[in-house]
């Protein structure tokens, strides 16, 4: 096998650690699965041009160290996100985009060998969410390759058309349209079922099976549609994104009643977000008209 290729993840592992990275990285070759040292190629490669080891000699560096490595940690990341893309993230969207490069760059990339993480990937012909920009080519995790684009996340070759339920996409970028004043101020009645499946989220929150992924956003959701009345346009639009996303958590277990582990957390998110009732009524809102 040719350099630095290896059969086994825990050899790209060891040749990682040589290098001075971490994680591995896998490609198809003839076939079959090979594994390589650091969490992305351009990581491997990075590593191999600084001459491999962290112990290779004392080199001097210009500046202070702290800068130096501030700089090298910038640019190191720079190569694992689209960097026009990831400028227009922040706050808490920016941490969990660094939190997870993090979680890669431990344990290399979901959806790899050894990781137990659902990536859902969608390819471009099944991605019905590619037109309002739910989609590789604008999310954070994409980069230019040779021949496409590559994704620092999920070990898959992926399309600019594609995605998975891991995507980031910056704010503006799902085109929901610019809604006008008047638009803004549309009202939607929120159905009863809606109503009935936010108050048994509420509930399962309550008694702890929302899992440690729940978020407050999910929570003030289910809080907003449990109470019934109308919601805006753009709460329809969120929620019309929200179901695009997770629709393959349908498919896990737990997610039905009468199933190990139900409800998932998945479940109660989803139902959360208003379940099946609000998937089917938001899908039948055309707010492009
Ligand atoms: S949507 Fe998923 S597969 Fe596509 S670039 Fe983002 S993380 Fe990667």
């Amino acid at each position: 096998m040719a350099k630095d290729k290896y059969a086994t993840k825990a050899g790209a592992a060891a040749r990682a650690k040589a290098l001075g990275c971490s994680g591995t990285h896998s490609m198809d070759e003839n076939g079959k699965t090979v594994y390589m040292p650091c969490s992305t190629h351009g990581a491997y490669q990075k590593a191999k041009g600084s001459g491999g080891s962290k112990s290779s000699g004392s080199t001097k560096s210009s500046g202070s160290s702290y800068e130096s490595k501030a700089n090298d940690k910038t640019a190191e990341l720079f190569k694992e996100v689209n960097q026009a893309l990831y400028t227009q993230v922040e706050g808490d969207e920016k941490a969990l985009v660094d939190a997870m490069i993090g979680v890669v760059r431990e344990y290399g990339k979901f959806g790899s060998e050894g990781s137990s993480v659902y990536v859902a990937y969608t390819p471009a012909a099944e991605n019905k969410d590619a037109a309002i920009g739910v989609k590789c080519g604008n999310c954070v995790f994409h980069f230019d390759a040779e021949d496409g684009i590559g994704c620092s996340l999920i070990a898959e070759d992926i399309e600019e058309n594609g995605n998975c339920r891991l995507a980031m996409i910056p704010p503006g970028l799902v085109s929901v349209g610019m809604p006008t004043v008047r638009e803004a101020q549309s009202k939607y009645k929120v159905p009863e079922g809606v109503q009935s499946a936010a108050k048994r989220a509420q509930k399962w929150i309550s008694e702890g099976k929302a899992g440690s992924g729940f978020t407050d956003v999910g929570s003030r959701r289910a809080g907003q549609l449990a109470a019934g009345g109308t919601v805006s346009r753009d709460t329809v639009a969120r929620m019309k994104s929200y179901f695009a996303r997770h629709n393959t958590d349908r498919k896990a277990e737990g997610f039905s009643s009468g199933e190990q582990g139900y409800p998932s957390p998945g479940r109660v998110a989803w139902d959360a977000w208003g379940g099946d009732a609000g998937r089917t009524w938001v899908t039948r809102i055309n707010l492009d008209s």
